[in-house]
């Protein structure tokens, strides 16, 4: 039997970084991958496809531009599937060319087919031709990731009802969309297809959404979803979807309510991938939700030798905390020293507008007791902002009155999720209000709203 280092299962980000760290300790690495190619979820159906998607319609929409030329502004008048499925599989062929040079570079050994455990130490892999390969892992990291929740009442076909597995494969562009769920992918899908002028009804069975972005922010970002014709239906659970002999789709929501629409895309939830890996054959167990418990440091499990990281886990299930947690895990594995994680990661949503979020938000800062002031600023105060027409967009930031340290920055408009970065860099450096009153910033950029929003604040605090 094959015997390695480290086995992981799973090949998206976080099962790839920690399989080069360790790699880069010498280890012997195999990564195993029940898809076809390597990449996971994040490369073939998750962030890098919806995000291309969404480029592809800014551009192809004209949507950047419309601010200033008027909404009747296209690049391209008809926008079909395939303009969107065009530069989709430019995209994932080059994200995967890069990750399998990348394994190759590092000489992990990469497998095709389906793992399972048979031991505590033993993983047995099934191949697309039916045969089976036992390797052993002296130490083995399970990155399996989630699948979509499908409901047994749901009759999700591929075509008039999907999920956000099956929406890449088939990419068109229907006449009316109905979201259910209006979690981060619900959100981030409504908004990118309302941006091509589909008609979208946003559904959600809670009164409210995004929960952990600052409510002013999502108050804000509300008003120009139903500004543009969205409508957005809160508070009732979906009762029933029915698909009539034309395909239109018509969901009933519990409160009497009805949307018909050629499309429903569902996007209430997923689940860990869990389901068939032999846990019980290694002595580990999941959570309703198919999610392993780790130590939120290490990422080991409770069986010492396993680890478990990225969505499998849960909370925050981004590509960019998985890779983290992969680098981390490998790295305690195999007892290299870990400084501690930095307080505050980024949370970026790719809507239509772009919404980013650091550090605290003003609900949580009012929940805390601290004292703080706000600053706010709108990207049409900022030259860059005029030049790109943009109408909307703002940058709102909390500081603390006592400390004048920066508490959160919250972001919604065109370039927030890597506008961020920089009140995370002052975050994490435990900076204050002064930095950004004191330095100077690049002109004209949209960066200049946080000099704005932090002049805005520095009005009204204690001198
Ligand atoms: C529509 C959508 C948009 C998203 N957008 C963003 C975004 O903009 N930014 C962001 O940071 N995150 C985003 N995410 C989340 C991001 O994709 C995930 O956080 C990330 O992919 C999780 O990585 P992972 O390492 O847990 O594994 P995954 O990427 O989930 O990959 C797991 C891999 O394991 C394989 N696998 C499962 N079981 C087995 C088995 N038994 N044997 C072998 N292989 C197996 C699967 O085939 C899969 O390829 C998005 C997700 C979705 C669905």
């Amino acid at each position: 039997m094959d015997a390695y280092d480290l086995i992981v299962i799973g090949s998206g980000p976080a099962g790839r970084r920690a399989a080069v760290q360790a790699a880069k300790l010498g280890k012997r690495v195999l990564v195993v991958e029940g898809r076809r190619r390597v990449g996971g979820v994040s490369v073939h159906t998750g962030t890098i496809p919806s995000k291309t998607l969404r480029e592809t319609v800014l551009n192809l929409s004209g949507w950047r531009e419309r601010g200033f030329y008027g909404h009747s502004y296209r690049v391209k008048q008809e926008i079909g599937g395939d303009d969107l499925t065009h530069r989709l599989g430019k995209t994932l062929e080059h994200e995967v060319a890069v990750l399998e040079h990348q394994f190759h570079r590092n000489m992990i050994r990469t497998i095709s087919g389906t793992a399972r455990f048979t031991g505590a130490h033993e993983v047995t892999i099934t191949r697309g031709d039916g045969s089976e390969l036992a390797v052993h892992g002296e130490r083995v990291l399970i990155a399996v990731g989630t699948v979509p929740f499908r409901p047994d009442n749901v009759p999700f076909d591929g075509t008039h009802v999907i999920d956000s597995d099956t929406i890449i494969e088939d990419l068109r562009v229907p006449r009316s969309l109905c979201v259910v769920g209006a979690g981060v992918i619900g959100i981030e899908y409504a908004t990118i297809f309302s941006a091509m002028d589909v008609p979208v009804t946003l559904v959600e069975p809670r009164e409210t959404f995004l929960d952990f972005v600052d409510r002013e922010i999502i108050d804000e970002f509300t008003h120009e979803l139903r500004d543009r014709g969205m409508i957005i239906r809160l508070g009732s659970p979906v009762a029933s979807v029915v698909k009539d002999p034309g395909g239109w789709v018509t969901t009933t929501l519990a409160d009497g309510r009805s949307v018909r629409s050629e499309m429903l895309l569902y996007a209430a939830g997923r689940t860990g991938a869990t389901a068939d890996l032999g846990l019980e054959h290694c002595g580990l167990a999941t959570d309703h939700r198919g999610r392993i418990a780790v130590d939120p440091k290490t990422f080991q499990t409770s069986v010492p030798h396993i680890y478990a990281a990225g969505d499998v886990i849960g909370f925050p299930s981004l590509a960019s905390t998985s890779m983290e947690q992969g680098r981390i895990a490998a790295c305690h594995a195999f007892g290299l020293p870990l400084p501690p994680a930095p307080q505050y990661f980024p949370y970026g949503i790719y809507a239509v507008p772009e919404i980013s979020t650091v550090g605290m938000n003003e609900q949580e800062v009012k929940a805390r007791g601290i004292g703080y002031e706000v600053g706010i600023a709108r990207f049409r105060e900022t030259s860059r902002g005029h030049i790109m027409g943009l109408n909307s967009g703002m940058m709102k930031m909390l500081f603390s009155l006592k400390t004048r340290r920066l508490l959160g920055v919250h972001i919604m408009g065109e370039g927030a999720t890597e506008l961020i970065h920089i009140g995370q860099a002052v975050l994490n450096l435990k900076g204050t209000l002064d930095y950004f009153i004191e330095n100077t910033f690049n002109y004209p950029t949209l960066a200049e709203a946080y000099k704005i929003a932090a002049l805005d604040a520095w009005n009204r605090m204690p001198k």
